[in-house]
């Protein structure tokens, strides 16, 4: 219950945050785009802004890879020299990118940079931001010339130009979002791992795996990578992110696998994830060491990989469901929103769905929600498991009692009594308790009345016990007392026959017991051996002196 509270608590919160994130800053113009493949061997600066077989209409994707001209149209804007504009694009494959901005009095202005030189245009969100310079006039048209571009989601993606002004907000709130992540990530990272060293489970390992993986993404993809590092390609960069997202999801399909109770999974889906991830990483991998060459292959293996990753997730819901896993609710809610999220971007890898903002930056939010329920559903499977383990080890106290108790009496057995009894420190009683003409007594009332009468007698002798003394059946009617020196006072041998004398009895049978006893040490086998010889004499002589007596021994006794 009160895990449930606090779920609905975290989810209340970051709706409340995700609510209350302004709608993002209205583009200063809306930009088309145009596109058109340069054959090889042609002469850019010939071609001009508007040249024969430009294409406006088709989706960029279907123009296939190689160098382009894309030329971006929108109404021609006058910016202010305070608040200069910038051009927004998303970052893809490219070996060199030259963008002219057109002024409305004829004028350009230049940036060119190469994959390998992009760092200082990279911003957070993986977006290419470039400042347009300022002039006193509009800025009519943009063209950018791509080289090599890979062409997978298309050349020039996401384009806006907004004012400086607007762009800054953006990036604070973008840097707020991955920041936040960084540290969830962080912290769950290190929670969870040293709760793994504590517990060793080993999805608490996979579950550290898959944020840390997705931490890393964030790294390289939020921008910061590049920042630090400004001698990283940005195709390096894309490399990477193959990588890690190949990692991560595999990881979080194998936390999935080995977090579920051992039984809900059948082999054959254990194995399926098996095969799933290892191509996932594979196809991740691959695109990376391979890419440019068969990139177009390599990219769609990869996203049939990860198609292939989220294809195990209705299975594995209807084996939880089926299995009535204790997870499946929390499963569904945690999980809910990043595999939604993943089957967009996948369906976005095989071009079926447009680029967007909240595709690009929707799986960060899913997955920080995810890792919020995640880490909840850790800490309540990591509760039952240790439930299990507490149930476990006293069920083992309790087998280990019982191997140690007769099961008549409820005293302990012969065994259990002498392990507990030798090694004993300073001197002890040992009192040895016969019961008289027993065998009379199972004649005449039957052998059940004769077992009730040893429970009633092991009873008697149970409550006379002393503290720290112990009580045993050793066996047939026999039963012994052995207790400290210090402590003997409290249970005499007059009173336990006094008291076995005077109970009340099964079907009134008259019962009576004959007590034999010494005093000595039990600091080690012999000791002990000695000091139930001369007892065992003693309860002898009780017998032959009459019965229903107590007898003490002594040392001199046993040696005549
Ligand atoms: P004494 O006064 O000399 O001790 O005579 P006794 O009859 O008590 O001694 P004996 O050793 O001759 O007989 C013990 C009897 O206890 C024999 C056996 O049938 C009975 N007995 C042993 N274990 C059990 C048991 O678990 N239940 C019952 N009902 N009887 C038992
Ligand atoms: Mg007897
Ligand atoms: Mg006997």
């Amino acid at each position: 219950m009160r895990q449930g509270r606090s779920l609905a608590m975290s989810l209340l919160v970051l709706l409340a945050a995700l609510l209350s994130w302004p709608a993002q800053a209205a583009p200063t113009s809306n930009v088309s785009v145009c596109l058109l493949r340069i054959p090889a061997g042609a002469n850019i600066a010939l071609l001009g802004d508007n040249p024969a077989g430009l294409d406006c209409r088709s989706h960029q994707t279907e123009l296939g890879s190689g160098n382009f001209l894309a030329v971006l149209k929108f109404a021609p804007i006058r910016a202010s020299a305070d608040d200069p504009l910038v051009l927004r694009t998303t970052s893809s494959w490219q070996d060199g990118t030259r963008i002219r901005f057109h002024y409305a009095d004829g004028s350009t202005a230049e940036i060119a940079y190469s994959s390998r030189s992009a760092a200082p245009w990279l911003t957070i969100g993986a977006i290419f931001e470039y400042a347009v310079p300022w002039k006193p006039v509009a800025l009519d048209h943009i063209t950018i010339v791509a080289q090599k571009a890979a062409n997978l989601r298309g050349v020039v993606n996401g384009a806006e130009l907004l004012t400086r002004n607007q762009s800054t907000l953006l990036k604070m709130r973008m840097a707020g979002l991955y920041a936040g992540f960084a540290g969830l990530a962080l912290a769950l990272v290190v929670y969870n791992l040293a709760l793994w060293a504590a517990m060793r489970y080993r999805f608490q390992l996979l579950y550290c795996a898959m944020v840390a993986m997705l931490g890393a993404y964030t790294f390289t993809s939020s921008g910061t990578a590049m920042a630090l590092f400004p001698a990283l390609a940005n195709n390096d960069r894309l490399r990477l992110n193959y990588v890690l997202l190949a990692l991560s999801g595999a990881a979080a399909l194998q936390f999935i696998r080995h977090f579920f109770e051992p039984e809900i999974l059948g082999s054959r889906l254990r194995w399926s994830i098996n095969i799933a991830s290892v191509f996932a990483i594979t196809a991740g991998v691959g695109f990376a060491l391979c890419a440019p060459a068969g990139m177009r292959v390599l990219d769609t293996l990869y996203f049939v990989a990860m198609g292939g990753l989220l294809l195990h997730v209705p299975p594995i819901l209807l084996a939880a469901w089926r299995g009535r896993s204790h997870y499946f609710w929390m499963f569904v809610v945690a999980w809910s929103a990043p595999v939604f999220t993943s089957v967009l971007r996948v369906l976005h890898g095989f071009d079926l769905l447009g680029y967007s903002f909240w595709l690009d930056n929707g799986n960060l939010i899913a997955t920080s929600l995810e890792a919020l329920l995640s880490s909840i559903m850790v800490t309540l499977r990591l509760r039952e498991l240790t439930r299990d383990r507490e149930d476990a080890i006293a069920n083992e106290q309790l087998a280990r009692r019982l191997a140690g108790t007769d099961p008549l009496t409820g005293l302990l057995n012969r065994r259990a009594f002498i392990d507990l009894a030798v090694g004993r420190k300073g001197r002890h009683r040992l009192m040895l308790v016969d019961i008289d003409h027993f065998k009379a007594i199972n004649d005449r009332f039957g052998h059940d009345t004769g077992d009730e009468v040893l429970r009633t007698v092991a009873q008697i002798i149970q409550k006379c016990r002393p503290p720290g003394s112990l009580a045993v059946r050793l066996g047939g009617e026999e039963f012994a007392m052995l207790v400290p020196d210090r402590v003997a006072v409290e249970c005499s041998p007059e009173s336990l026959l006094r008291t076995v004398r005077d109970h009340p009895m099964p079907l009134d049978a008259d019962i009576t017991v004959s007590i034999g006893f010494a005093d000595g040490a039990v600091t080690d086998e012999e000791g002990w051996k000695r000091l139930y010889r001369i007892a065992d004499g003693a309860l002898l002589r009780a017998k032959a002196d009459g019965r229903d007596r107590a007898c003490r021994a002594t040392d001199f006794r046993v040696v005549a």
